[in-house]
């Protein structure tokens, strides 16, 4: 643990470089970012140790793929992480500028300072605590567009299958309990997204002249998409899948204090909240087309599209879940309106057998480091690279940790690290290393 205090210092200073990269891959202008990103996290892990170190991509953004080879007998560790980051939002909305990180209150604030480059940060210190020499194979591996969907993954992993191969996948990009309470994450919600398009007219008409007997598509729209929920806020579309969530207690007053509800704004849905973040699916509209209020005239608006986003329950498919979706909307729209729905992205959900020797390993690791028993809980978004790795590997164990908490914002403004979990996750991950080395049955 000492080990990792002595080394925090200089990965922090690390992580800050890193932020002040503008790694939007989802933002084509700054894709040149993406790049000078990858070349950074060459750079740190060359430095910290790593022998063989390449920049891969299959015509996607460019992943870094590192290696320290396994000691006779020992297993093998992948950290992931990823270097891309959320397009920042609104800089106004931002209190400190989004690419300087800036630290308040034991946070350090910028885009991408919890996700994802934290969990760059936590392997860098972890292999920087065994001086570049941990008594377990370890390979790491930063993606550089899971905030867009990973798109090209399934290709880089296939290409590089040899090179990724291992017993233990460590995927940290995920979230914590509390800053004090450290979680393992067992299943995550997969998504589907689609956009729908409603035409009523040919071309835009007088709505003094025909108001009241032709409709417009963007009330044919928003009746549609009303249609998505029911009035308390139950996803309303039929034929879709629902697990069953950890019982564990989530107040009200927590969903409040990290939602940042507006006052007298309500709670949508029924079960419990770890039920409907977790096991339930969410349907949101994301984005609508239409004609922007300072060019609205009093026209009947021919057509207008919106995109529709659904977090899809473990253990339900995808695809299936796209497909009722689609019907849902093409059979919804009132008074006749032409549908066309366009499929968009589709991620599986995950859910994992967090039993057996290597979670007790790091269950042990997680209790020394935070001083506190870790919890089981599930998460509601969606990361595309477990269900892919997965199928890859499907006799590694997967590890869901993270470097977020409660009050992190990932994809918001103000997005922040809290300083203190840093340090614990990097403590947990250097003890996994050194205990998944120490007992060579751990793996296999
Ligand atoms: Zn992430």
């Amino acid at each position: 643990m000492q080990r990792v205090r002595d080394v925090l210092p200089s990965v922090r200073r690390d992580l800050e470089g890193l932020v002040r990269i503008q790694s939007v891959w989802a933002d084509p202008a700054r894709r040149g970012e993406v790049q000078r990103s990858a070349d950074a996290v060459v750079k740190l892990l060359s430095e910290a140790g790593f022998k063989d170190v390449q920049i891969v991509s299959e015509g996607g953004a460019p992943a870094v793929i590192a290696r320290h080879p396994a000691p006779p007998g020992a297993p093998t560790v992948l950290l992931y992480a990823h270097h891309d980051v959320q397009p920042e939002g609104d800089h106004t909305q931002w209190n400190s500028p989004p690419f300087e990180p800036t630290e308040r209150d034991g946070r350090l604030y910028g885009r991408g300072t919890a996700d994802d480059k934290a969990g760059i940060a936590t392997h860098l210190a972890a292999f920087r605590a065994h001086r570049g020499n941990p008594p377990v194979g370890v390979t790491v591996f930063v993606e550089g567009e899971e905030e867009s969907g990973s798109p090209s993954l399934s290709r880089l992993l296939a290409a590089h299958r040899e090179t990724l191969a291992s017993d233990v996948i460590v995927i940290a990009d995920s979230d914590n309990w509390s800053t004090d309470v450290p979680s393992l994450t067992v299943s995550l919600r997969g998504l589907a997204d689609c956009v729908v398009e409603v035409a009523t007219l040919d071309h835009g008409l007088h709505s003094g002249l025909w108001g009241g007997v032709a409709p417009d598509a963007l009330t044919v729209l928003v009746r549609l998409l009303a249609s998505l929920h029911d009035d308390e806020g139950n996803v309303a579309v039929a034929g879709l899948h629902e697990a069953a969530a950890a019982d564990v207690d989530y107040p009200p007053e927590r969903v409040r204090a990290e939602t940042g509800l507006l006052d007298g704004v309500r709670e949508i849905g029924s079960g419990s909240v770890p039920q409907r973040l977790w096991a339930k699916p969410a349907i949101t509209v994301i984005g609508i087309d239409t004609t922007p209020i300072d060019k609205a005239s009093n026209t009947l608006i021919p057509r207008a599209r919106a995109k529709v986003s659904m977090r899809v329950a473990p253990g339900g498919d995808a695809e299936k879940h796209l497909a009722a979706l689609t019907r849902h909307l093409e059979q919804s729209a009132p008074w006749g309106a032409q549908v066309t729905v366009t499929p968009g992205d589709v991620g599986q959900p995950y859910t994992i057998d967090a039993t057996g020797a290597v979670y007790d390993v790091a269950r042990a690791a997680f209790r020394q480091a935070w001083g506190a028993e870790p919890v089981d809980t599930g998460i509601g978004g969606s990361i595309p690279f477990i269900a892919a790795f997965a199928e890859a590997f499907p006799s590694a164990k997967i590890l869901v940790t993270g470097v977020e908490d409660p009050a992190t914002q990932a994809h918001s403004v103000n997005e922040s690290l809290h300083l203190g979990v840093l340090e614990r996750a990097a403590t947990a991950e250097a003890l996994l290393l050194a205990n998944l080395g120490s007992d060579g049955k751990v793996a296999t």
